[in-house]
């Protein structure tokens, strides 16, 4: 055991030291093979010591099931924003009011890229990362721990040695350049529409609730300020920054210490062009007081510190002709328009489409002169490096084309629009609209659901293009269409040196033969994720679980009524209410039928050996805030090893609450029900110790 206990340590280590030199200072010292080599043996060697898991070995980054959703988190220090500045007149006049808060002492600044990623939180709390969140309206954010412990870059416990107790570090997560556009090309060879830009697809993947897909996109994170800290200070701001780069905390390499304001102003200009270099976005500079002495003294303002200000580069504009409208359909029928425009250079790209928003704004953009037409000259601006967007209708086209109006069918299926509630939005109503049954059927395929091997989204959609399926029952009579299966044509992709070429083939036989095998298997998956396949309005993974471990059948729960399902714990009423529109309704019933009678099952097995003798048996659970052992997976795990359920929300029958650092709104609904408050170490002892 201690030779095991021993590779281990060693073994995390290795793998930590190569995470640094990976990712934080991109050079590598062994080859990918032999990273995945020892991650493996490091897997293998926990799979036979599990008791040796611990929250911050290198296996634990991702979560094996989606997490349920996000917590509000106050921040111990507010993250306020930074007030900004446009032209080198506007810094001289920040300088002239430093200089005159601080009586002519002199200063120095400290001036970063401004990363246009999503600001973010990270806390550790003796060395091991507590707490990581989303800056959200700067006082109160999301915890959103789970999904900033799958960026390779951010350490899960410090480096070194001498760290404060507690140390909050604020920076920016972002999606790197290539990292990014090597996803949009998987995207595209899927079928895919890629991500418009990176900023907005980081904050919808640290928004996800799917771990996994978010380790696999290769985010990454780099410091650029202090939130809280306890046992320890600094003199200055790069002292701080010298400190996290010991610990293991990405920090830029392109920080610079200015000695006067005229030479920020320098720096800022020779940036200009050197700023499209860089492996992130960036439309500016960041300016600090260096001094953390003389930034408590300046202050702040309600909404600005007074010692820092940003330097944004102007957007970059150019003229060009709008040719057309694209319009797009999403998962959920929403209709988007798209311009399509004679190619124009920005920001050293070529721009051939740029966003239109919605229909609202083509409206508006055409206000002043009857509508926005085909060949009519528009403005398109590329600010802060993110997607192109029309911003103005400069002057109507010579000869003007068609007017841009909203469709009054859906452009996929043809079938009825309307307005959404918020009426800005197009939506396609069709339940039947074959964007989004391919969206629905491949959710209903994902890993989390049916799990179907060999069902991709490609083949998903050439199924539906060729009316082979329509809907979930569809999958499972393809068996008697294998010929045409096999005759469906993809494009495969084959790298022969530097070159990427691609070529029409046969889905075949043996594809098929495997594609028939998966769907065939996933008739036996549990109760469980058949109810999550359906894609019920709020029933996610976890609530599936709960509710098919309590009906056991989908006729007991197609059966149930609000009431009975709001005996489940983690089933409230809007779910409640979801459930029962969708069981009480002849498409909903349709649909689970037909899955039965294609034979898929629709029990749920009874789970694990009899616990009723374990510490927890019968008892149910919450864990609210940041504990100090436990992330939240291994408690719950914890708890339903020891015989209890770990449910998301306090109700009644709640046992007991297990309450952390900062406890939230569940803490105060567990005071006001009466449940039985526990901490973390009354719950070790009371539940854990006697194991
Ligand atoms: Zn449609």
């Amino acid at each position: 055991m201690s030779d095991a206990r021993h590779e281990i340590e060693t073994l995390r280590r290795e793998i930590e030291e190569h995470d640094s030199l990976y990712y934080t200072k991109a050079v590598p010292r062994i080859s990918d093979q032999q990273y995945d080599a020892l991650f493996q043996r490091l897997k293998d060697l926990e799979a036979e010591h599990p008791e040796l898991i611990t929250a911050d070995s290198p296996t634990q980054r991702v979560g094996e099931r989606p997490i349920e959703g996000f917590e509000h988190v106050e921040h111990a220090v507010p993250m306020l924003s930074i007030d900004n500045t446009y032209t080198p007149d506007e810094l001289r006049e920040f300088d002239k009011r430093i200089a005159k808060a601080l009586q002519d002492e002199p200063y120095e600044y400290i001036v970063d890229p401004k990363i246009d990623g999503v600001s973010a939180t990270l806390r550790y709390a003796n060395g091991k990362l507590a707490l990581g969140a989303t800056r959200g309206d700067g006082r109160t954010g999301d915890d959103i721990t789970a999904n900033l412990r799958t960026i390779r870059s951010i350490p899960l416990k410090l480096r070194g040695s001498n760290w404060p107790d507690v140390l909050e570090v604020r920076g920016e997560a972002y999606w790197p350049r290539d990292a990014f556009n090597r996803h949009n090309e998987h995207r595209i060879a899927k079928g895919l529409e890629p991500f418009a830009n990176p900023r907005n697809a980081t904050t919808g993947t640290l928004k996800s609730l799917d771990t996994q897909s978010i380790a696999d996109r290769g985010l990454a994170f780099i410091a650029h300020g202090a939130g809280e800290i306890v046992g320890a200070s600094f003199a200055t701001a790069s002292e701080f920054f010298d400190a996290l780069s010991d610990w293991g905390i990405p920090t830029t390499i392109h920080q610079r210490v200015c000695a006067s304001i005229d030479d920020v102003i320098a720096f800022v200009e020779a940036w200009d062009e050197k700023r499209h270099a860089l492996e992130y976005e960036t439309d500016g500079l960041v300016i600090k007081i260096n001094s953390i002495e003389q930034r408590d003294r300046l202050g702040s303002t309600s909404r600005y510190p007074r010692w820092a200000i940003a330097y944004k580069y102007a957007a970059e504009q150019a003229e060009t002709v709008l040719i057309g409208v694209d319009y797009q359909v999403g998962k959920l029928g929403t209709i988007t328009p798209r311009a399509k425009m004679k190619p124009v250079q920005l920001s050293g790209t070529t721009v051939r489409h740029a966003s239109l928003h919605n229909f609202d704004q083509v409206e508006r953009l055409g206000a002043d002169h009857g509508g926005l037409h085909e060949n009519d000259v528009v403005l398109v601006e590329k600010a802060g490096e993110i997607i192109p967007q029309v911003v103005r209708l400069v002057s109507p086209g010579a000869k003007r084309g068609r007017k841009i109006e909203p469709p009054t069918r859906c452009p996929v299926c043809n079938g009825d629009v309307e307005k959404d509630e918020g009426g800005v939005y197009i939506r396609c109503i069709n339940p039947a609209c074959d964007a989004q049954i391919k969206e629905r059927l491949k959710y209903f395929c994902g890993r989390d659901q049916m799990d179907i091997e060999g069902l991709g989204d490609v083949i998903v959609e050439k199924l539906v293009d060729q009316e082979l399926v329509e809907s979930f029952a569809d999958l499972y009579a393809l068996k008697d269409k294998r010929e045409k299966v096999e005759a469906i044509e993809i494009e495969q992709q084959r790298k022969s040196g530097d070159d990427v070429k691609t070529s029409i083939v046969k889905f075949g036989e043996k594809r098929t033969q495997k594609l028939l095998e998966g769907i065939e298997r996933s008739k036996g998956q549990p109760l469980a994720r058949v109810l999550a396949a359906m894609n019920i309005r709020h029933v996610g993974g976890s609530s599936a679980e709960l509710i098919a471990d309590h009906f056991k059948s989908m006729e007991a729960i197609a059966a149930a009524t609000e009431e009975q399902l709001q005996e489940v714990d983690g089933v409230g009423p809007e779910m409640a209410k979801s459930l029962r529109a969708f069981f009480a309704s002849e498409s909903g019933q349709q649909l689970w039928q037909d899955l039965q009678n294609a034979g898929v099952n629709m029990t749920q097995p009874d789970t694990v050996a009899d616990t009723s003798n374990a510490p927890l048996a019968g008892k149910t659970l919450v864990v609210t805030g940041t504990l100090e052992q436990f992330d939240r997976k291994e408690i719950e795990t914890l708890i339903k090893r020891l015989g209890g359920k770990a449910s998301g929300s306090v109700s009644k029958k709640t046992d007991y609450l297990v309450a952390g650092e900062k406890a939230g709104s569940k803490l105060d609904k567990a005071k006001e029900l009466g449940v039985e408050i526990l901490t973390e170490a009354e719950f070790v002892e009371r539940f854990v110790s006697q194991q």
